[in-house]
């Protein structure tokens, strides 16, 4: 039997729909919709799709946002002054800053300039330490997509064996976190662990989070095992597309028509054949991610306007 695909879009209109009313309603008694900054620094092609993408997502739901767009050179010194000013603009209520930045830009410097209140990816180390304390804290979003979809797809986790492949600060760790925090006994693989398989093969869930196209087989994978493919890589060679969908795929007339097709960390062939319950890519992660960004910044803009006190 095939695995069964986990329907993340379907599980992302779900979110979007419900975050579309919650927005009306807090426009409706505050009379104003929330309103997301996205930062944007350099012209990272992919970036400026996943931006794009973003802010078209917010006008879907009446969320008010901004693509701010900067230089590729602009510097440390300007970054930050231009975070600040987000920060204190009391008509915005969350800021993204989109990742990588640029070489020469200090990560973690630009997520410690955010105010943690208005940090709507939870990667500022105050809202990553409230997350590890099990404290009220905005999720990163595509961790908490993945949660959603497997609450929402009735596939609980407790007592399960999870496999995380990959440990990055907005993927790996946080899901390691959450699914420990769900009674998950949780196993976190990198690009230092020897014998890869070994541990994969042993997983009721596999988490992965790599960057590396096609890369888990199906040798990695137990028979009957949940799997999640978090990963977004680009194909543009159709015999490498031919090699990983099979030749007569539609995929590989997509490269040849389109000059690309996506790809997961994930072998979806292979993963098919052994899998119980498999997540597509494109279609799984990728809008859960952006519906949990919806979401949190209508969490921020409802804490911001609380009444003092409450
Ligand atoms: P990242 O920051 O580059 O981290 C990659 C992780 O994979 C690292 O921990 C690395 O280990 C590990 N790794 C690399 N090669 C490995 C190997 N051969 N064996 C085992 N582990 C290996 O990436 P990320 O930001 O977490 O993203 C991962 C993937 O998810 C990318 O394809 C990205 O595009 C995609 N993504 C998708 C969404 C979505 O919404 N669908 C959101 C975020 C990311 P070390 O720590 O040892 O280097």
């Amino acid at each position: 039997m095939p695995a069964q695909c986990l329907d993340g879009a379907a599980v992302a209109r779900a979110i979007r729909a419900e975050v579309a009313r919650e927005v009306a309603d807090l426009k409706a008694t505050t009379g104003r919709a929330p309103r997301l900054a996205a930062v944007l620094v350099g012209d990272d092609p992919a970036s400026q799709v996943y931006v794009r993408n973003k802010v078209a997502a917010c006008a879907e739901v009446g969320i008010r946002s901004d693509a701010v767009r900067l230089e590729a050179t602009i510097g440390q010194d300007r970054l930050l002054p231009r975070i600040r000013l987000l920060n204190d603009d009391p008509d915005i209520d969350a800021i993204l800053v989109q990742l990588p930045l640029p070489r020469g830009l200090d990560r973690m410097a630009v997520l410690l300039g955010l105010d943690p209140g208005k940090d709507v990816d939870g990667l500022h180390p105050l809202n990553a330490g409230r997350l590890l304390m099990k404290l009220d804290a905005p999720v990163p979003c595509t961790p908490a997509g993945i949660i959603d979809l497997l609450e929402r797809s009735r596939l609980s986790v407790a007592g399960l064996h999870a496999v995380v492949v990959g440990r990055s600060e907005i993927v790996g760790r946080p899901i390691s976190i959450l699914l420990t925090q769900r009674d998950a006994t949780v196993t976190v693989c990198h690009s230092k662990t020897p014998d890869l398989a070994s541990f994969t093969a042993r997983a009721d869930l596999l988490i992965a989070a790599i960057g590396r196209p096609a890369f888990l087989r199906g040798e990695h994978i137990k028979p009957g095992a949940t799997v999640i493919d978090v990963g977004v890589n680009r194909l543009d060679d159709a015999g490498a597309a031919a090699s990983i969908f099979g030749a007569d795929s539609p995929r590989v007339r997509q490269v040849r028509e389109r000059g690309c097709t996506l790809v997961g960390d994930v072998h979806p062939v292979e993963a098919a054949e052994r899998a119980a319950f498999l997540t597509p890519v494109p279609g799984g992660v990728g809008p859960l991610t952006i519906a949990c960004l919806l979401r949190n910044t209508l969490r921020a803009a409802r804490l911001r306007r609380r009444p003092a006190g409450r």
